[in-house]
């Protein structure tokens, strides 16, 4: 270990920065958010670096650098760019044994900053010793979408519990207890913004640790359209913490291998005719692991509220007083149509956008087909591949341009995607000749016809564009 890291108080500590540009002010920056007391010295000092200074109770002078700037300093800080004058800095800090740094000189610094993930009272320092900031920057990044950005409220939470909990509890007990309480419900009840109810079970597991010790929880996941990139940082989460994965035929497998390890995974199936399981038996199985204690992830495509029967699995689950929370997904709209470049919403072309079920009742979209045909608008039609003809027929039947141009996403977002490209009057016979499987999302309106110049991302299919009448 080269350097020894360690955690300095400069609350109302007067510490001097020599210089005014841009570093000099990010470094302003980060010892004013420890309530540091800034001494700027400087012929000229950025407007932001002199708001800091006053914040604190700090002074700025405009002028040279004189060696009495370091009186009453705990820390120096050099950011100039003259070599001769940040030496003297160094030189005349390190004879009165003031930590001093010297940015990008770390032969005259004694300490050096690191990278910051700052959940306070949660703070995480990361150094590599000034051999690899970048690297450093990076360890960086992985721990902030790592690490909830709640953390802080949770430690606040530990701190205002810490003395009962020591009273109560010798220190192996002490320690189990924490873990508990940082990586289960508690923690849960914060990161959802229940902080009263994350304070009251916190009291009531002290008060009965027994009593409370196994209460499971549901969480509800949108898993996106297919790539795994898609999944927000919450769900990601939770999916490392499950104890048991319920899934559906749309989670692709690059998802579900984030999950963790160790977890069960349970298939429910969900094809159009092969209901692998009953919705009914889903609902209830929730329920029924929840109660066992487990950490329950309900994963499901795209966004769970959006045709996903998110709505039905919870309802069960809120009548039985189960914890649960939702996670929302990138829908297959927003997915689809980000990787087939075709904005959902335009101004020359579309001021709004309909999502709607191809799913036919009795033979037929059981949707307002007149409204549906007027112009302005984007249609993006979910499971829409078996009703496809008669889904462009009406359209037509009701005003809608037979050359409103159309597009078909296959398998959206993953490395299979294929987009095929024709109108009301083609898309269907377009489809017929190419081998379409689903899952497949149809979108009709004239932002289609961006396609041709925003389509950005490439599958590995062979024909992943086909337009009608193209060869
Ligand atoms: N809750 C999901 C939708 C479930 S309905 C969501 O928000 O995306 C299932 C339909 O979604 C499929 O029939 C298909 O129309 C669409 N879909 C889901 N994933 C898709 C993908 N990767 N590419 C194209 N369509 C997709």
């Amino acid at each position: 270990m080269d350097y020894f890291p360690v955690f300095l108080d400069l609350k109302q500590r007067t510490c001097l920065i020599v210089g005014g540009g841009d570093i000099a002010t990010r470094k302003g920056r980060l010892l004013a958010r420890a309530g540091a007391r800034l001494r700027i010295v400087a012929p000229s000092v950025s407007d932001e670096l002199v708001q800091l200074a006053e914040q604190n109770g700090g002074q700025v002078h405009w002028r040279e650098y004189a060696t009495a700037d370091l009186d009453g300093c705990v820390l120096a800080i050099a950011a100039t760019d003259i070599e001769t004058l940040n030496q003297q800095v160094s030189d005349e800090a390190q004879a009165r044994y003031l930590p001093v740094n010297v940015v990008d000189s770390p032969a005259l610094c004694t300490y050096i900053t690191p990278a910051i993930v700052d959940r306070s009272p949660l703070v995480i320092a990361i150094s590599s010793g000034g051999e690899a900031p970048v690297l450093a920057r990076m360890v960086r990044a992985k721990l902030e979408t790592l690490i909830p950005a709640t953390y802080g409220r949770l430690a606040q939470l530990a701190s205002r519990w810490r003395e009962r909990v020591k009273s109560a509890f010798v220190e192996a007990d002490r320690r189990r207890f924490w873990e508990r309480i940082f990586q289960g419900p508690v923690a849960e009840l914060m990161f959802s913004g229940r902080e009263q109810e994350a304070e009251q079970l916190l009291g009531d597991t002290l008060a009965a640790p027994d009593a409370v010790d196994r209460r499971g929880e549901v969480a509800l996941i949108g898993g996106g359209p297919g790539d795994p990139e898609l999944l927000t940082l919450k769900a990601l989460r939770l999916m490392q913490q499950a104890d048991v994965v319920l899934y559906d035929r749309l989670v692709s497998p690059e998802v579900m291998e984030l999950v963790r390890r160790d977890a069960d995974r349970i298939y429910v199936g969900k094809r159009r005719s092969d209901h692998a399981m009953p919705q009914q038996n889903i609902n209830e199985l929730l329920v029924e692991l929840a109660q066992e204690g487990k950490r329950v992830v309900r994963l499901k495509g795209g966004d769970p509220f959006i045709f996903g029967r998110g709505g039905e699995e919870i309802e069960l689950l809120a009548s039985h007083r189960i914890p649960f929370q939702v996670v929302p997904g990138i829908t297959a709209a927003s997915g689809c149509a980000a990787y087939a470049g075709i904005p959902l919403t335009h101004r020359d072309h579309a001021q709004s956008v309909r999502f709607i079920t191809g799913h036919l009742k009795d033979g037929q979209p059981n949707v307002s087909w007149p409204e549906l045909a007027m112009p302005g608008q984007t249609l993006v039609f979910y499971m829409g591949l078996v009703g496809l003809s008669e889904i462009c027929q009406a359209l037509v039947e009701h005003g809608r341009a037979p050359g409103t141009p159309v597009a078909l996403v296959e398998k959206g977002t993953t490395r299979d995607q294929r987009v095929l490209i024709g109108d009301l009057a083609t898309i269907s016979d377009l489809v017929a000749a190419n081998d379409v499987h689903g899952p497949t999302l149809l979108i009709v309106g004239e932002v289609v016809t961006l396609h041709g110049q925003l389509n950005w991302f490439v599958s590995d299919r062979k024909h992943a564009q086909i337009v009608a009448g193209e060869e």
